[in-house]
């Protein structure tokens, strides 16, 4: 699976504020992100509110479309193919979870329904599926019956992961989907989709601000930074040789040791505005190594031990 964007997304109340403010302000969401997935591999997107890590989930699974670029699946472009039917099957195969399981789910609706209207709406066989995908997610096939305001925040979780089941997908994006839980329940809710993931061949793009959650689940990490990828490696690699300073910075909170033997202090200032985001490195007002090349040049993605790092410094 290939990414490589550009979009606009206005769709967040926030941004349509500023966006108002500055009357025709058109704001670049993500920009030249460029990463792939492996099949039956954990890939995650990991930066901090509006770095753009949701935007590229939407546009996996379809709720938005790039400006430029193309969003590749099994071979298919889905940003520009132009067979609907082609599209739709690969779509097919792609579904996602989201961060607030209460509110992705019908309260009117038993959970027999909500599990099994994927498989209904396309006229599918849906006798006993319910059943059988809430035991394959730790529930009793007996909760069928029941209704959403009947279920822990975690239980309800584990029905949104049985309805993304129930369309068969290979890639299952997950937006923040244990950051609404209890961290007692979080835990458990991770270990059910690493179970999921080696028991049906899933492929995950897990999105998430929160570095721990990604040290036992992924197998790749994308750093975002305002809408760009800024560092890509293996967990192992990035837990133990943060190459940008910004994968650093959200790492550790405390003072450490930079590559060359520095000492970076703890993070400072606040994410820059999207609308209008610094020159060269977007990073560099709180970055605390920035030279001057770094306010004058962008730093491009470029390979470095085993993983990849946009930053002008990092060796
Ligand atoms: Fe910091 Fe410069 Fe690297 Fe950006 S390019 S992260 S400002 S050192
Ligand atoms: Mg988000």
């Amino acid at each position: 699976i290939k990414a490589l964007t550009r979009v606009f997304d206005v769709s967040k109340p926030w941004l349509n504020r500023i966006l108002e403010r500055r009357g025709k302000a058109l704001l670049t969401a993500v920009s030249n992100v460029d990463f792939q997935i492996e099949e039956r591999t954990t890939y995650a997107l990991v930066g901090e509110s509006g770095s753009g890590k949701s935007t590229i989930g939407r546009m996996l699974v379809g709720l938005l479309d790039p400006s430029e670029g193309d969003v590749q699946v099994d071979g298919v472009n889905l940003a520009t193919e132009a067979d609907a039917a082609k599209v739709a099957k690969v779509r097919s195969h792609i579904q996602m979870i989201f961060q607030d399981p209460y509110a992705s789910l019908n309260p009117r609706w038993r959970v027999r329904d909500i599990i099994a209207e994927p498989v209904a709406s396309k006229g599918g066989e849906t006798e006993g599926l319910a059943e059988r995908l809430l035991e394959q997610v730790g529930l009793h096939p007996s909760d069928a019956g029941k209704f959403p305001h009947e279920f822990s925040g975690g239980q309800r979780q584990r029905i949104c992961i049985a309805r993304a089941l129930a369309s068969e997908p290979r890639l299952i994006v997950c937006d923040e989907p244990t950051s609404a839980l209890d961290v007692s329940v979080q835990a458990q809710v991770l270990n059910l989709m690493s179970d999921l993931k080696e028991e049906l061949g899933l492929t995950y793009l897990l999105i998430t601000h929160d570095l721990t959650v990604v040290r036992h689940m992924a197998d790749r990490i994308g750093v975002l930074y305002l809408g760009r990828l800024v560092e890509e490696a293996d967990p192992q690699s990035l837990f133990d040789a943060p190459k940008h300073p910004y994968t650093q910075m959200l790492l550790d909170a405390a003072p450490r040791m930079d590559g060359f033997g520095r000492e970076v202090p703890p993070p400072q200032g606040e994410i820059p505005d999207p609308i209008d985001p610094p020159s060269g490195c977007a990073f560099h007002p709180r970055c605390p190594i920035a030279e001057d090349i770094c306010r004058q040049e962008r730093p491009e993605m470029k390979a470095l031990g085993k993983g990849r790092v946009a930053c002008h410094l990092a060796r």
